[in-house]
């Protein structure tokens, strides 16, 4: 578990070094410039759909590469551990695919997910508002049901201010399209992206039971992008705010049912959380082999600094860091592989990514006391990669709610 190949079959060890040698040569090099600059290169994108990462965890049969969760695993890690921030656009874009490969109906998979899975079109997950973040279910951008004419529909389906009997319960799911209305923020991608997840509620009152998902293409009107986010870390990921101001969508574009939309997101997270905890591990592993290799490098007191025995116990421990992410990150894997329930599968995710980020904390942290000086200067990159650990202890889920699931799992609570 000390190396990242440890353990892995052929197939998955010729995975991990394809990817490994393709991180260190094309996403690597750029990183600190990046960072600098807060600049998203869209060609890192390009590349990697070159070599069939955009939809490495779907099956062949949606055009995916048909990757195991503990396969895609070996490659985030590997993103990650050349630039934390590229492999959290990646991780998003497959965020943003999840649902439409769970959810989706056959057309929806045909003409959304190829140009996504060749890099043309960059996808983002849009649920976080300013007034609902950690309590996703408040969220307040409205979703309103419009009949074939543009006129809205009412709560039983009719026109609004038709005459005549009411019409059945369910004939509000045939509305022609909808209108959304509000404001997103922290979208990662955005506004690079060309697809948007958007999640907004049919009715307030209703909290998750009126959540639904729709498909909302970059440019359609009434959609703009508000203020971009200034971040600690991750730099090199554009993330933004979310303008939603009569934009109507085709009910075509709706994802799931009316009211399903809080599933299809917590459908993705799991997956998306043992992504983040893989990514965690990635960019754990790069701080402590940084850190390694300069303590070999650096001289004090006529020896190598490496020869202190305050600091080996600190590489000691940045080491177990790293390990006990990886476990527990391919154990979340291995529980979502075997087709364990949801809950279960939910709870495993929970602890690898809560474990792993505060891991890439931990270590990274570390490894800038271990640098010294070095360490603080924004030269050497390994104070960026401190900044870049921050958030992962927010995003997917703040620390704070994955332990609240976590002790729901163990006793035995079913969530709300
Ligand atoms: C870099 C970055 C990228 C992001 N990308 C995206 C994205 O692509 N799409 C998207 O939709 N969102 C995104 N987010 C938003 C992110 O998901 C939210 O920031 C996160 O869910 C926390 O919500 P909040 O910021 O509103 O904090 P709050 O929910 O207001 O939390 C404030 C504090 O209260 C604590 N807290 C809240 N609820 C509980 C609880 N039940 N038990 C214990 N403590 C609790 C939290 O842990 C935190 O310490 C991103 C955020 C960041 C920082």
């Amino acid at each position: 578990m000390l190396d990242a190949f440890d353990g892995l079959g052929p197939d998955e060890r010729l995975l991990g070094e394809t990817v490994r040698a393709f991180a260190r040569k094309v996403i690597a090099p750029g990183a600190i410039e990046r960072d600098e600059t807060e600049r998203f290169d869209r060609s890192l994108i390009g590349a990697m759909a070159e070599l069939g990462l955009l939809a490495g965890p779907f099956p062949e049969s949606v055009g995916g590469a048909g990757l195991s969760a503990a396969a895609w695993t070996i490659v985030v890690e590997e993103i990650a551990a050349a630039d934390m921030a590229v492999a959290v656009s990646l991780c998003v874009h497959v965020l943003h695919q999840n649902p439409v490969v769970r959810w989706g109906t056959p057309e929806q998979k045909a003409r959304w997910l190829p140009a996504l899975q060749a890099g043309q079109a960059l996808g983002a997950f849009a649920l976080t508002e300013p007034g609902a973040g950690s309590d996703a279910a408040a969220l307040r951008t409205r979703a309103t049901p419009l009949g074939a004419d543009g006129r809205e529909l009412g709560a039983d389906g009719r026109e609004l201010g038709a005459d005549g009997p009411p019409a059945a319960a369910d004939a509000r799911s045939d509305a022609a399209a909808y209108r959304l209305d509000g404001t997103k923020i922290w979208i990662s991608n955005a506004p690079d992206a060309e697809r948007y997840l958007v999640f907004a509620t049919l009715d307030p009152s209703r909290g998750a039971a009126g959540i639904t998902a729709f498909l909302v293409e970059k440019g359609t009107p009434g959609f703009r992008f508000g203020a971009h986010e200034k971040k600690m870390g991750i730099r090199a990921c554009p993330a933004a705010e979310l303008v939603f101001d009569g934009a109507v969508v085709p009910a075509a574009n709706r994802l799931g049912g009316e009211g399903e939309g809080y599933r299809v997101a917590l459908s993705a997270l799991g997956d998306g959380r043992i992504a983040i905890a893989a990514a965690c591990t990635g960019l754990a592993r790069a701080a402590l082999e940084r850190a390694a290799a300069y303590l070999h490098e650096r001289r004090a007191f006529g020896a190598e600094i490496a020869e202190l025995q305050g600091l080996r116990f600190m590489i000691a421990e940045m080491a177990q860091q790293v390990a006990t992410a990886r476990a527990l990150t391919r154990g979340a894997a291995a529980t979502r592989d075997r087709g364990a329930p949801g809950a279960e599968v939910a709870a495993a995710a929970s602890l690898a990514k809560w474990t792993a980020s505060d891991a890439a904390m931990r270590v990274t942290t570390d490894a800038v006391q271990l640098f010294g000086g070095a360490g603080y200067s924004r030269e050497t990159g390994v104070e960026r990669l401190m900044r870049d650990a921050k958030g992962a202890q927010i995003y997917e889920g703040t620390n704070q709610v994955h332990r609240g699931i976590v002790a729901d799992a163990i006793l035995g609570r079913v969530p709300g």
